[in-house]
């Protein structure tokens, strides 16, 4: 927080998605982030707890309401992802943004409030000739085309309290009856330009 320590007054975001998931910025802890700031003998001229951060629009829309309380403030806090602090840097583009948060990757929700990170985003989708399972992000190699010399009884080398992607490819892919598939697979080296960053999308309707 010593980035922060030259402000006095603060206005808080949190996101009711992920994050409030999370723990990382529902209500519970944007109230105490409100109590730690104000322990410090900072102000906290308001907090809001938006629908979606990251989308762009609607955030801003919600915001409105709060024009006073943003307007008093020196600085924003946002409790959301690196993608919702964006959304606020772009409403607000002469105020001081700062994120609260290590924002890790994009996960599946196995469990209430557990993630497990599938799929890294890479623009080529190579999971319809691997059983439906990602070997680019569930293989700490990425391997594309087999398991690597180190797997022990079925688990991973590199991180051994998990099965080994290629493991779970052969056996699922084996239970639908397409070891035949799974004995052609020979895939080429990915693209990596689609991977290129910033990526950005117009998703056209037909
Ligand atoms: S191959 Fe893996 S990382 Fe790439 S889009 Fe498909 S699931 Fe995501
Ligand atoms: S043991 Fe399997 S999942 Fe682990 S690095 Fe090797 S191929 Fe990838």
């Amino acid at each position: 927080m010593k980035d922060i320590g030259k402000y006095k007054s603060f206005f808080l975001i949190g996101c009711a998605e992920c994050a409030s998931l999370c723990g990382t910025g529902g209500d519970t802890e944007i109230k105490e982030m409100s109590a730690k700031i104000e322990d410090e003998g900072k102000t906290i001229t308001g907090k809001f707890v938006a629908k979606t951060v990251c989308q762009e629009l609607g955030t801003k829309v919600e915001l409105k309401k709060f024009k006073q309380e943003v307007d008093d403030s020196d600085c924003i806090l946002v409790m959301s992802c690196g993608a919702g602090t964006q959304t606020v840097v772009e409403i607000y583009k002469d105020k001081a943004v700062y994120s609260t948060n290590d924002s890790l990757f994009l996960g599946n929700m196995t469990r209430f409030k557990m993630f497990d990170e599938r799929c890294s985003l890479c623009g080529e989708c190579i999971i319809n000739k691997t059983g439906g399972i990602c070997p680019v992000t569930t293989c700490p190699k990425g391997l594309l085309n087999g398991p690597c010399g180190g797997c022990i009884e079925g688990n991973c080398e590199v991180t051994p309290d998990r099965k080994c992607a290629w493991v779970k490819i052969y056996e699922r892919m084996k239970r639908l009856d397409m070891l035949q598939e799974f004995c052609k697979i020979t895939l080429e080296a990915k693209d990596w330009s689609k991977t290129q960053k910033p990526r950005n999308l117009y998703a056209m309707e037909e």
